[in-house]
């Protein structure tokens, strides 16, 4: 559609050198078409024209002194995107190449996710060009209150919430949270990823990557096939590719490789039982690199390689964007994979995604299948305001519902504008659908 088009070229046009930012909402906009046209209303309230505009973008110094004395300068950065539907959410991401462009690729997406989950947020996110790797303990927290120092003024539970992303886990968030209860003398529920001993939900640290396996789960289904007995690639050892191996292993799946920035570890046997608590702890405790990993079982590292060339049945990329390049699609498609679940956000190139759709896998979009993240989020803010803590069961049978009808709202929307179990369609159209009506309900503000 022609007005789509102009939208995007103007999006390109005021937002130069934004790459990542262009390609997510050249995605999104491939996809509306037909939800469009159903809604002649969109169009005459210029919806996507306002929606590819933050509401409001905050660009910040963040000072932080190291352990030798030394002063740096690091820039940090929120993106308040739509609040349509609820308060700003979203998490914050510590990594050397984050810029304006990367934040605003995942507030952008962030939108979409989370009007999937069904619970009211709006879209954001934020982040730093900080680097925590071998930074000291000390190091970071000094970094965290700094960041804080700032950010504090522009959040707060019913405006904006928060949570973790790439680099940032329990530990950041628990300084980020402290500075801001100390500048603001208010303990309340201004970010989620918290310790459950002071206002965290159970299940948040696994719900991306469980999430990520139920909606896989779904997908299977469809098509009479069960995660038990498949082989699985997932890359990165973080938060998320962590979660997804423990569920993997619960569910019967034999996960065979893990990545970090380094390399990948190639683990035929599985990584399950004793191994898999060896990598939580060389990860999440030690810091340490997934070579290790190897060297402790004698099994295949390659450095500077990705886990795509190795043979299984379903790939969980869970690093980060454009993780799946189009030789690596082809790759997975030459060893028959049959399904793909994007744990990261924007795991793989829009040419990796046409070698997916051109040879039938299923794919699970990352707007529907790493949205488990939030929707606990989601939850811990609604135990945070009734000031209540709910089980860990209580709170993953919720995770499990959320994640079934995530996948049935795509499917079935997929279905509705006539592209049957396009994934990526149905996740796009729905979320899109739901925030452009409540646009239009509030009027042009
Ligand atoms: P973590 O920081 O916990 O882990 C990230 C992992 O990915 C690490 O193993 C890291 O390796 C690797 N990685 C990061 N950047 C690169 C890169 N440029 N190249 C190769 N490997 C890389 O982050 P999370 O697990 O939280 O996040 C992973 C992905 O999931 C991201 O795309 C994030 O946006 C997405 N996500 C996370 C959610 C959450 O709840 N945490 C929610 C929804 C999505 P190394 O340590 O060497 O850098």
């Amino acid at each position: 559609m022609m007005a789509l088009d102009k939208v995007y070229e103007q999006v390109v046009e005021r937002n130069p050198g934004e790459e990542e930012f262009h390609q997510a909402v050249e995605e999104v906009l491939d996809s509306i078409e037909p939800a469009m046209k159903k809604h002649p209303e969109f169009a005459d309230a210029k919806i996507v024209e306002r929606l590819v505009e933050p509401e409001r973008q905050i660009i910040f110094r963040v000072p932080w002194t190291d352990d030798n004395g030394e002063v740096h300068v690091n820039r940090g950065f929120r993106v308040q995107f739509n609040s349509a539907i609820g308060p700003y959410k979203g998490g914050i991401r510590f990594h050397p190449s984050v810029y304006i462009g990367i934040i605003k690729f995942l507030g952008f997406e962030q939108i979409f996710k989370n009007a999937l989950t069904g619970i009211a947020m709006g879209g954001g996110k934020g982040g730093s060009d900080f680097d925590p790797k071998g930074k000291s303990d000390d190091e970071i927290m000094r970094f965290c209150q700094n960041f804080m120092n700032e950010l504090y003024r522009h959040i707060g539970p019913d405006t904006d919430v928060p949570a973790g992303d790439i680099g940032v886990g329990g530990r950041e968030v628990g300084y980020m949270f402290g500075q801001y209860r100390k500048l603001l003398n208010r303990f309340e529920g201004v970010f989620t990823g918290k310790s459950p001993e002071w206002g965290g939900s159970l299940v948040r640290p696994e719900a991306t990557g469980y999430g990520l396996v139920y909606l896989t789960q779904e997908m299977l289904d469809t098509v009479n096939e069960d995660l038990k007995g498949k082989e699985v690639l997932i890359s990165g050892s973080g938060n998320v590719a962590l979660h997804a191996l423990e569920k993997c292993n619960e569910l019967g799946a034999k996960v065979v490789t893990l990545s970090d920035s380094d390399g990948t570890v190639y683990d035929p046997e599985g990584i399950s039982g004793e191994k898999k608590d060896y990598v939580f702890d060389l990860k999440q405790v030690r810091r340490g690199r997934i070579r290790e990993y190897a060297e402790e079982y004698d099994v295949e590292y390659e450095d500077d390689c990705k886990p795509w060339g190795f043979d299984a049945d379903i790939a969980l990329p869970s690093a980060t964007q454009n993780e799946i390049e189009e030789e690596d699609a082809q790759k997975l498609v030459d060893n028959d994979i049959i399904a793909v679940g994007e744990g990261a956000n924007m795991p793989s190139t829009p040419k990796a995604t046409k070698v997916f759709q051109k040879n039938d896998i299923l794919v699970g979009p990352a707007k529907a299948a790493n949205a488990g993240g939030v929707s606990v989020s989601g939850l811990e803010m609604a135990q945070n305001s009734q000031r209540e803590s709910w089980s860990f069961d209580q709170v993953d049978k919720r995770l499990q519902g959320i994640m079934q009808n995530i996948h049935k709202t795509c499917y079935e929307t997929s279905k509705k504008y006539g592209d049957e179990g396009n994934l990526m369609l149905g996740a796009n159209i729905a979320g899109f659908v739901k925030v452009a009506k409540a646009m239009l309900d509030q009027g042009v503000i």
